[in-house]
């Protein structure tokens, strides 16, 4: 199983981390060994001062598939989530001036968090869904699916160009704005419109 990340799909948050508004999709795979055990605390690593959280909506693809056109991408998934794609930013800061991959920042152990996965069916609009980070009791990230700057079917089309897909790979479909740093003791929790998916100790 594989996690396919997206980075710079909301334009606020391109423009708080000061990136360039990217012509193509931004990819990066993060390996199983990142998923954070169901009911385990996460665990800042030892490597970094400036962990942060990043909200995601997540989509769990349930059959194999390359190149699938736009069209055809939701016959590939029915289970949709919300997680959090932990990054150590200032490890990523430095292989980024460096022009380095970001794995060490982004696929260590525990990076990534999956939430409860719910039946797309659920939803009435997979392009106009509410989603927010409660850090703590107050509101950390808020958006909307429709803030995206590819949809999740033209996520799933462009990745499958260049990786096959297969089931129980799941794409965390980037960002949105307010991404901050994580201490010990903070509570996360993830709201997919009135449902909470995941809630999470950090230590
Ligand atoms: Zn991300």
């Amino acid at each position: 199983m594989k996690l396919i990340c997206i980075g710079r799909n909301y334009a606020a948050h391109i423009e708080e981390l000061q990136n360039e508004r990217p012509a193509e999709p931004v990819v990066f795979i993060k390996p199983d060994s990142a998923v954070l055990p169901k009911e385990q605390d996460f665990y800042i690593p030892e490597f970094s001062n400036d962990v942060h959280y990043e909200v995601e909506v997540l989509v769990k693809i349930k059959k194999v598939g390359k190149h699938i056109a736009t069209k055809f991408a939701h016959k590939y998934y029915d289970e949709i989530s919300l997680g959090i794609d932990f990054t150590a930013r200032d490890l990523q800061a430095k292989l980024k001036t460096k022009g380095l991959p970001w794995e060490k920042a982004k696929g260590f152990d525990g990076a990534a968090v999956i939430g409860e996965w719910m039946p797309k069916s659920n939803y009435k609009n997979l392009d106009k869904l509410r989603f927010s980070l409660i850090k703590n009791g107050e509101m950390a990230q808020q958006s909307d699916t429709s803030f995206m700057l590819w949809s999740i079917d033209e996520l799933i089309s462009h990745v499958s160009s260049y990786f096959m897909l297969k089931k129980g790979d799941i794409l965390f479909t980037g960002t949105p704005s307010g991404v901050g740093k994580v201490e010990p003791n903070d509570y996360l929790e993830g709201i997919l419109e009135n449902d909470q998916l995941f809630a999470i100790n950090v230590r």
